[in-house]
This record gives structure tokens, C-alpha cells and sequence, in this order.
């Protein structure tokens, strides 16, 4: 771990990765921003745009195409490489090519002597996570991926619309899969410390049959907006800087990143979405919530899917 000056490497200079680049630079969230990609032109000319902006920002970022060599003294390594969704396209249709890139780049960033985090970003982000975890051998708290975190800002902000709140005063979390079995456990779902559920049998102008609306509406986003524009990034992008800023300030800040069960709800080796505290080190601790039975019956079924899918690429 680099200790004198913040360094991201950044894998996968794509929508994903450069929007995560340009929020980190106007975030001011690191001293050293590495871009590498298997096109290495695309990464030396995102370099080029970004480092133009430098004067305009507030931050004296030291921006640059690189390696993976350069991974040896870096704090985070960022990975958004691989093919992204198509419209019509699951986020698990993606994962025996991803796991053919991913095959590709976790092994040269270990033998460069990488000793950080490795944030995954690319879908099926659970999976993916997993096997980056398996190639590069880390312990599994190094190893985290982006998770629900999207999604639950999807959630913070829908619920801020409906209750008329600032979504920063929302706290509730999508967990489970990054995908088609992510769930909202409603009963820990509050406005301030009030839960929804108690705001939706006092005042009448708000019904709990509302909420699976917005759950459904979190599900779908992603495909409404890669239905509209092809893709998804700017949500994700600033996603993926606030874990960083979690990990690189020591934070312990509560995300609901995608991180391994180690016998929570009954659940072992899987990887997916649940409240974790963050900060150096990377995924701290898993944060128990509470869960009625149904809602730990659901969390069950979304890790079986993830389970049995992770299964089926060793076929
Ligand atoms: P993109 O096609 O714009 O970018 C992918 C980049 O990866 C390209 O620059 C490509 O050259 C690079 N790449 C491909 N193979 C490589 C390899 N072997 N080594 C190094 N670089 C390689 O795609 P995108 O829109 O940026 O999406 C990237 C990933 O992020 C996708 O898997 C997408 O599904 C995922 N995504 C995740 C979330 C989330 O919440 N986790 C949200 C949106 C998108």
C-alpha cells in the first residue's frame, strides 16, 4: 500500500471507467489517476482530455496512461473493463466474456506486486468480484466489488421524489444480487429514524402498495436507460468514487457494496450486495440488519441464483 500519496489504477477506460475518472478529478479524490486499457491509445488520449481540464480543477491530479506494472505501489485498483449490456441483455449474459477479460488483467496486476483493494465495477459485478477474488488469491476483505450501491442511490433518490426529502435523509438499501433478484428490505427502510412502513399507516397520502412500485422502478432503471441511451454511467461512476473515498480516508462509512457472507443469514462464500462498513482495508464488516422472514427468504433465493450461476461457468 502506497502510503505517501493517494493512487488509483484504473482498469477499463470506457463510459464507466472514464465517468469514474472525471468525478474523481472533480472530486479531487486521489493524487495519482493511472488509465489502462487494452486499447492504449483510448487510454492515452483519455489522459490527454483529462489532464486539459486540470486547469480548471480544484485538484493537482498526477493523471496519466499506463500499465499494469504501475499497479505495484497503488491503493485501489478500479476494474470497469469488459463488455457492457446491450438492450435486451441481462447483466449474467455478460459473464464468460467478462470472465475471459478479467482473466487477462487480475493476474499481471498481482504479479506487478499489487498489495491494495481491488474495486470490480464490471456486470455481473457479484460474480465478477468473486472471481477476482479467486485469480488474484486476496484475502476476501481486499477484494469488494460496487455491488448495490447504484441501486440503492436509484432507491435514496425515488423515495426522496415520493416523500418529498432530500434523498441524503433516505436510509434504505437494495441488497442482494446487482440484477434481476436485488430486493428492498422494506421494515429497514427510513426517512430520518422513522421507518417507511410507520409513515405509510400515519399519514394517508402515502401506501405501502406504492413501495413495490418504486422497488420495481430501482430493478428496471438500468434497462429504461440503456433502452433510451445504450448505456449507463454517470450513476456509477460517482458510485465508484465514493467507495474509493471510503477506502482511501479510512471512513468506515456503511455501503452497500458487494462483499463475501462468512456465515451471515445462513449464507458462506457468495458475494453480493449488503450494508459493509468501508474504509481502509477495504470491506471491514457486513452490518446484520434485522430481516423478517420473507426478506432473509429472499436474500436466500437472490444468493442461490448468484451461487448457481457462479457454478456454471466451471462447466
Ligand atoms: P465500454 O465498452 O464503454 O468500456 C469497456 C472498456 O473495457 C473499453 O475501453 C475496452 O477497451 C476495455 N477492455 C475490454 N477488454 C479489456 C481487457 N482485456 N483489458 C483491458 N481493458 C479491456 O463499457 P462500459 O459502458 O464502460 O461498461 C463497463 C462495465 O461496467 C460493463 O460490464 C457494464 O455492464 C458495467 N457496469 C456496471 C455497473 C454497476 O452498477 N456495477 C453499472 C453500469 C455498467
Amino acid at each position: 500500500m502506497n502510503t505517501n500519496s493517494k493512487k488509483i489504477v484504473l482498469v477499463g477506460t470506457g463510459f464507466v471507467g472514464m465517468s469514474f475518472a472525471y468525478a474523481a478529478l472533480n472530486q479531487n479524490l486521489c493524487d495519482q489517476l493511472v488509465l489502462v486499457d487494452i486499447d492504449k491509445e483510448r487510454a492515452r488520449g483519455e489522459a490527454m482530455d483529462l489532464n486539459h481540464g486540470l486547469a480548471f480543477a480544484r485538484a493537482n491530479m498526477d493523471i496519466r496512461a499506463g500499465e499494469y506494472g504501475d499497479c505495484y505501489d497503488a491503493d485501489i485498483v478500479v476494474i470497469c473493463a469488459g463488455v457492457a449490456q446491450k438492450a435486451g441483455e441481462k447483466r449474467v449474459d455478460l459473464l464468460k466474456r467478462n470472465a475471459a477479460v478479467f482473466e487477462s488483467i487480475v493476474r499481471p496486476v498481482v504479479q506487478s506486486g499489487f498489495n491494495g483493494i481491488f474495486l470490480v465495477a464490471t456486470n455481473p459485478v457479484d460474480i465478477m468480484t468473486r472471481i477476482t477474488k479467486d485469480l488474484s488469491g486476496f484475502p476476501a476483505h481486499r477484494v469488494i466489488g460496487t455491488g448495490t450501491t447504484l441501486d440503492s442511490a436509484r432507491l435514496r433518490y425515488l423515495l426522496g421524489q415520493y416523500f418529498d426529502i432530500d434523498p441524503k435523509s433516505v436510509h434504505a438499501y437494495v441488497i442482494g444480487e446487482h440484477g434481476d433478484s436485488e430486493f428492498v428490505p422494506w421494515s429497514q427502510a427510513m426517512i430520518g429514524t422513522k421507518p417507511v412502513e410507520l409513515i405509510c399507516s400515519e399519514f394517508e397520502q402515502y401506501n405501502e402498495s406504492d413501495l413495490e412500485g418504486i422497488s420495481d422502478g430501482v430493478r428496471s432503471a438500468a434497462y429504461e436507460i440503456i433502452k433510451a441511451k445504450n448505456a449507463t454511467y454517470y450513476g456509477i461512476g460517482m458510485a465508484i468514487v465514493r467507495i474509493c473515498r471510503a477506502i482511501l480516508n479510512n471512513e468506515k462509512s456503511i455501503l452497500t457494496v458487494s462483499c463475501v457472507m462468512r456465515g451471515e443469514y445462513g449464507l458462506s462464500g457468495v458475494y453480493l450486495g449488503m450494508p459493509c462498513i468501508v474504509g481502509a482495508g477495504g470491506a471491514q464488516q457486513i452490518v446484520r440488519l434485522p430481516l423478517t422472514r420473507s426478506e432473509s427468504g429472499k436474500l436466500g433465493q437472490s444468493a442461490q441464483f448468484l451461487t448457481e450461476t457462479y457454478e456454471s461457468l466451471k462447466k
